[in-house]
């Protein structure tokens, strides 16, 4: 995709399509200038998955984590070798894939100062009602819905809900010209992928 790079994966016209996961991500990466291990993992493959090239993701992540305290060589040091490794061009050599849901669901929960993990899961029933809010869920019915969901276990089933919630009119349009893949979504690309094929 030619219009991923450094800067548009921060933008509102690439954003949008992201899943809670992958703007929770960004978001605690905007407020600590750094990610965990497992964060950085999480977003830099569901990044790559969405056409970001490797130059690009060390722009990316070189000029956020260096918006705090910590400088370019340090960054270089300590932190591009595990993004290129990512890209298969360090170590094993290995062209790793973005995680699906399940992989992502597979991990340890986030602690305190860890923002990996799927929101679904792993946010307060309040927390997650705040962030259903932004995202313009405010009925009470559907919030229950997808709370309930959530602390059933059925983290997919609330995310696709989401999906359908958020995108209720580009669906309406998309299923009248033709058949509209509404599957269960099981990986945040599949996510990033149909919002953005609905808003074509
Ligand atoms: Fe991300 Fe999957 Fe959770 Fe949705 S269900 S927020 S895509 S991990």
């Amino acid at each position: 995709v030619g219009d991923i790079n450094a800067e548009t994966v921060q933008s509102k016209s690439v954003s949008q399509h992201y899943p809670l996961c992958m703007s929770h991500l960004m978001k605690g990466l905007n407020q600590e200038h750094h990610l965990k291990y497992l964060g950085r993992q999480q977003l830099s493959l569901f990044l790559k998955g969405i056409g970001l090239s490797v130059d690009e993701a060390l722009k990316f992540w070189s000029f956020n984590f260096t918006k705090g305290p910590m400088n370019l060589e340090q960054f270089n040091k300590e932190y591009r070798y595990n993004f290129r490794h990512n890209y298969g061009l360090e170590g094993g050599r290995i062209n790793y894939k973005p995680w699906d849901c399940h992989q992502i669901l597979s991990k340890a929960s986030p602690s305190r100062d860890e923002y990996h993990g799927c929101p679904y899961r792993d946010l307060t029933s309040e927390k997650l009602t705040m962030e259903l809010n932004k995202m313009g869920i405010t009925d009470q019915y559907d919030v229950n819905t997808i709370v309930d969901n959530s602390s059933r276990g059925d983290y997919t089933n609330a995310c696709t809900k989401v999906f359908e919630l958020t995108h209720k009119k580009e669906i309406e349009i998309a299923t009248q010209k033709t058949k509209f893949d509404l599957s269960l979504i099981t990986h945040p690309n599949l996510y990033f992928d149909r919002s953005r094929k609905l808003a074509k």
